[in-house]
């Protein structure tokens, strides 16, 4: 008999999945299959391709049904499954807050103590616990695993990790988050003497800057909207403005949440879109202005990170936005070029493993992300005996 685990990857209206066959030899996991399951109520249901990108299912759910697509998902992937046997889940956690900084078991209080940590993300952690309880409720025999985002940056030194505010909690300072999709890419770049700018692009933004392979420093803070712009996401803001919108301008804070969390950034700016590919196929000034404000700002933090690091070796971009479009990679590198960079256009047109000119001293790098993998080896080092 096989194990076979999931890596499930919830954000706010879709959840990233991946089922993994447990082998007994090096590297320990090989991949089954991959799937989207789409919450949007207008279009309801999952695709699931195998190891190859095949599709494998596809199902939508009828208008007005209630069920969660989370139940209807199981059986259909245990069909995919056959004999190999579901054993674990590992979910992706935007926040752990102070007490978990590694991935850990969900038992006892642990869930009860992640739905505290709702108002540090209040789009993203309810979204991420759901399918935690869906689980319970179907599966109660899985082991289902919290790897958290906030983790890798948990050794971060104190002048990038505290907040410049006088003492109020211990809990309250700078966290940082994508730190599924940091730590995955830095084990792929390898050399981690090379200071180290990885930048993650996609509707969420942030940069890390990897000094001996860890994170020293972030662009997301204590919560996932300080930093960059992103889809919807203000990024940094003048912390004056919050005061004046809700003390002069009458917002109350659930406005406020969502005019930071939901209306700003990219579709704020263009009044469009969210997302990137809309906006760089469109004509008008008001989307030109939010991709240039986008890349703008992504340069700025990555020249941060350089400073932080004490100048820089390599810079890598992932993340939908970073991997896919050279367009915005170019202008991010035009921007920064004084640092020494220089891309090869032909390269970075194809979106090779390595975009700069063979010359340069800071070797630029593209490298998909894979949140899920990372999630599926914690895994199976967390509970190597029930594997
Ligand atoms: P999430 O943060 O939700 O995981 P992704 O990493 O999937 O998001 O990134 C989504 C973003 O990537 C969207 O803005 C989308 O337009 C952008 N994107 C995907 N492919 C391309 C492309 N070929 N060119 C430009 N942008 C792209």
């Amino acid at each position: 008999m096989t194990k076979a685990i999931l890596a499930l990857n919830a954000g706010s209206s879709s959840i990233k999945f991946a089922a993994y066959r447990v082998d007994r030899e090096y590297p320990g996991l090989s991949l089954i299959c991959r799937g989207l399951l789409d919450r949007h109520a207008s279009s309801a249901g999952f695709t699931i391709k195998d190891a190859v990108g095949k599709i494998l299912d596809q199902a939508q759910s009828a208008s007005g049904d209630q069920t969660d697509p989370m139940s209807s998902l199981l059986p259909q992937l245990q069909r995919i499954l056959g004999k190999d046997v579901l054993t674990a889940v590992g979910h992706r956690i935007v926040h752990g807050g102070a007490r978990f900084s590694a991935p850990i078991l969900i038992q006892g209080d642990v869930l009860q103590q992640l739905d505290a940590l709702t108002p540090l993300a209040p789009l993203h952690q309810p979204a991420c616990l759901a399918p935690i309880r869906v689980l319970q409720r179907a599966r109660p025999e899985l082991a289902q695993v919290a790897c958290f985002d906030t983790a890798f940056h948990r050794d971060m030194p104190s002048v990038y990790k505290r907040l410049p505010i006088p003492d109020i909690r211990d809990d309250i300072h700078r966290y940082g988050f994508h730190g599924l999709s940091f730590e995955y890419v830095a084990a792929q770049i390898g050399d981690p003497q090379k200071r180290t700018v990885i930048a993650h692009l996609g509707n969420g933004s942030s940069v890390c800057a990897l000094q001996n392979g860890r994170s020293i420093n972030t662009s997301m803070s204590l919560t996932p909207l300080d930093g960059l712009m992103m889809a919807t996401r203000s990024g940094a803001i003048d912390p004056g403005l919050l005061l004046y919108l809700l003390e002069s301008k009458g917002l109350s804070t659930q406005e406020l949440k969502d005019l930071l969390y939901r209306e700003s950034g990219l579709v704020g700016v263009s009044g469009v879109s969210s997302d990137m590919r809309t906006l760089l196929s469109a004509s008008d000034q008001r989307s030109r202005l939010a991709v240039d404000q986008f890349c703008a700002r992504a340069a700025e933090y990555i020249a941060v990170m350089a400073v932080s690091l004490g100048g820089l070796d390599r810079l890598v971009f992932t993340g939908g936005i970073g991997e896919n479009s050279s367009q915005v990679r170019s202008e991010i590198c035009y921007r920064i070029r004084w640092l020494g960079i220089e891309l090869e256009e032909i390269e970075n047109e194809r979106s090779s493993s390595t975009i700069s000119r063979p010359r340069c001293q800071i070797k630029v790098q593209v490298v998909p992300t894979d949140e899920e993998a990372m999630i599926a080896k914690h895994i199976l080092l967390l509970l190597p005996s029930r594997l």
